[in-house]
Parts: structure tokens; C-alpha cells; sequence
């Protein structure tokens, strides 16, 4: 027995569940290939151009396991995460678009969640895919999803505690929990605020967080969070919760906004996403309002690295000649005789 997963959209945020939950079942795994070049084009090639980056980025995954010859491929529509608290039309809509555009025979899973309404809720969803293999059992389905809330929690504890997205990730599929040993500082933090697969999918973020980490810089993202932290971030932009990812968006920037050891914002979205068009506006408000520097990268399919990292190390190099700023001042307070023309910021910090 085996399902395809494609590498793609919510897989950054719910693998280690399915991972814990199929495996439990005695079905296996076969995830769709890094994204590419190639993945981007060929998804691109079959969708309408308004459509944004990650859904195009799908579209090519699920080309890539067909390629593979896997004939069960996961795409569920998840409607709702909570009551009247909804997905983006184009991930409700994820089965009827990619049935519509990609024109080969295989068996789609396209479970509904809907915590909006009854009888959608997450054991409906489970019993629905378990049933493409005519597993019917109750108790086996509620062990498999024991195990794939254990794999998840364990993931999300690691993550919490600041162990990259990588070895979590393969520490929570061996079942293991790992501590984070990092106790390096560094001179500037940085909160990367996107959706997951704008932020893990390393050919969509263009491998961010190597870059920041070459600049010296510490890097924070919404997985750092507890669900708390994010609701406190909520209130404090004073923000009605309406879409699914008001957490990890607005929820997780008004968190770092307000955080004093954070020094700026990153956010990262496509090209065309209306969520994310409006959650953004709030957040360069309340940035604006408390004086902390932010900086908005839109991605798309044309965009090129070179504009992307210099347009983040213009970035860096800005909190680095503030921070600069205020610890010469402060020195200047203590002694105003000292020189400090020729000091070097990163020497400072
Ligand atoms: S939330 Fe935005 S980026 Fe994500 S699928 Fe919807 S439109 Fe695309």
C-alpha cells in the first residue's frame, strides 16, 4: 500500500502527522522530489497565471509523482481549521483545481475538513482516507491518529525549542526527541514571517535562512512559537481571526514586533495571495506604529536571487548601522570624549 504526498503547501506544516499516521498503517510513503526549476514550469504550464506561486509549485509536485507511477496521491481540501476560520479558496478548492488541470488517471484523496461544519471533523477526515484502502476499523484508525499526534507534538516541541526545521523533522520521524545545543549569539535577530512552504520549500525561499545565517544573523519564525504567544500577538494587533494561517502570519509578526530582541521583520509572500495581501497590512502598521523596521519580498515564478539578496542585505546592513547608532549613543552618554568614527558596527555588536 503507498500514497504520494506532494512536497508541497501544507506538507511544511502537517508532514510529520501523515507521516505518523500512515506509517501506522502500514502504508507507505512516496513524497514528490525537491521543487526545481523544472517543478515550477511544469506546474506553471497547466494553471491560469494569476494563480499564485505556491499552488503552481503544487500542480508541478503532483506531475512529479505521477512521473514516479504513484497512483494514490493525497489532496485533501481542507476547508476549515476551526470553526469560522477558513483556508484560502484556492487550498478549500484543491481537489477540483488540480482534477481540472492535470489530465492523467489516478486516484485522487480528496478528504474534506471542515471544522465549520458538522460531521467534517478531523476523525470524519481520517475514516475518509483510510477508506481508499478499505480500512474501516475504528480502533486502527484511532491508533494511527495516536501516533500521528505524537510524531507532530514531538516536532512541534523540537521546533519550539529552536532546532532547525530539518533535523526536527528527521528526529521526529525516528522517533525521537532532540534538544537544540546552539547557544551561539549572534549580533542580529531576525523574525521570518510566511506561510511554511513559503519559508521551508528551499528553492521558494531561495534558502533564506543560509543566507541570513552568512550575514550573522539569528533567524525566528512562527514554529518558535507556542499557539499562546501567536494569540497574544492577535490581541495585541487588536485582529479578528479569520483565516487559517492568522496565526502564524499576523499572529506570529505582532508577537516580534512587540519583542525587543527581535531587530526586524522579514515577511515573504506570493505574488497575488489576497490573505496574505491583507494579514500584511496590519502587520506594516503595527511595525510602523512601534518603530520596528520591516521589509516585504514578494515571490514569483520570475523572481531572481540576485535582486532577493540584495534587497535582504540592504536589509541587514540597516539594523546593523541602527543598532550601531543606539550603542554609540549610549556609550556617548556614558563618556562623550571617546572617538567612534572609525569604530566597526559588527565589532560593536
Ligand atoms: S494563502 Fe495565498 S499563497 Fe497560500 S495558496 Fe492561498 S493564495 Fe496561494
Amino acid at each position: 500500500m503507498q500514497v504520494g504526498i506532494p512536497r508541497a503547501l501544507s506538507y511544511y506544516d502537517f508532514f510529520p502527522f501523515w507521516f505518523g499516521f500512515f506509517s501506522d498503517l502500514g502504508i507507505e510513503i512516496v513524497l514528490s522530489d525537491k521543487t526545481t526549476k523544472q517543478t515550477m514550469t511544469r506546474g506553471s504550464a497547466l494553471v491560469v497565471p494569476e494563480t499564485c506561486l505556491p499552488v503552481k509549485v503544487y500542480v508541478g509536485h503532483i506531475l512529479n509523482l505521477l512521473d514516479k507511477g504513484i497512483d494514490k496521491i493525497l489532496v485533501p481540501s481542507i476547508q476549515s481549521i476551526a470553526p469560522k476560520i477558513y483556508n484560502c479558496s484556492k487550498i478549500r478548492g484543491l481537489p477540483d483545481l488540480v482534477r481540472n488541470v492535470v489530465k492523467k488517471p489516478f486516484t485522487m484523496i480528496e478528504a474534506t475538513l471542515d471544522k465549520s461544519e458538522k460531521n467534517q471533523g478531523l476523525y470524519e477526515f481520517l475514516k475518509e482516507i483510510a477508506a481508499y484502502w478499505n480500512i474501516t476499523d475504528f480502533e486502527r484508525i484511532r491508533k494511527a491518529s495516536k501516533n500521528a499526534w505524537k510524531v507532530y507534538n514531538n516536532f512541534y516541541i523540537m521546533r519550539r525549542s529552536g532546532v532547525s526545521y530539518k533535523a526536527a523533522l528527521s528526529a521526529a520521524m525516528e522517533n525521537k526527541v532532540i534538544i537544540n545545543s546552539d547557544s551561539k549569539s549572534y549580533p542580529i535577530n531576525i523574525a521570518v514571517i510566511a506561510h511554511g512552504y513559503n519559508l521551508y520549500d528551499e528553492r521558494t525561499s531561495m534558502k533564506i535562512f543560509e543566507k541570513l545565517e552568512k550575514l550573522d544573523v539569528k533567524t525566528y519564525t512562527a514554529q518558535n512559537l507556542t499557539q499562546e504567544q501567536m494569540a497574544e500577538g492577535l490581541n495585541a494587533i487588536n485582529s479578528r481571526l479569520y483565516w487559517a494561517n492568522e496565526y502564524e502570519i499576523t499572529g506570529a509578526a505582532a508577537h516580534y514586533i512587540q519583542d525587543r530582541k527581535i531587530d526586524g521583520i522579514v515577511t515573504i509572500n506570493a505574488f497575488g495571495c489576497g490573505p496574505d495581501s491583507l494579514m500584511l497590512e496590519r502587520i506594516s502598521r503595527y511595525a510602523k506604529k512601534l518603530n520596528k523596521p520591516i521589509l516585504h519580498l514578494s515571490i514569483d515564478e520570475q523572481t531572481g536571487e540576485a535582486g532577493f539578496v540584495t534587497r535582504l542585505e540592504a536589509f541587514v546592513d540597516m539594523l546593523y548601522r541602527k543598532k550601531r547608532s543606539k550603542i554609540i549613543n549610549k556609550i556617548k552618554i556614558k563618556d562623550n570624549t571617546e572617538r567612534f568614527s572609525d569604530i566597526n558596527c559588527r565589532d560593536l555588536i
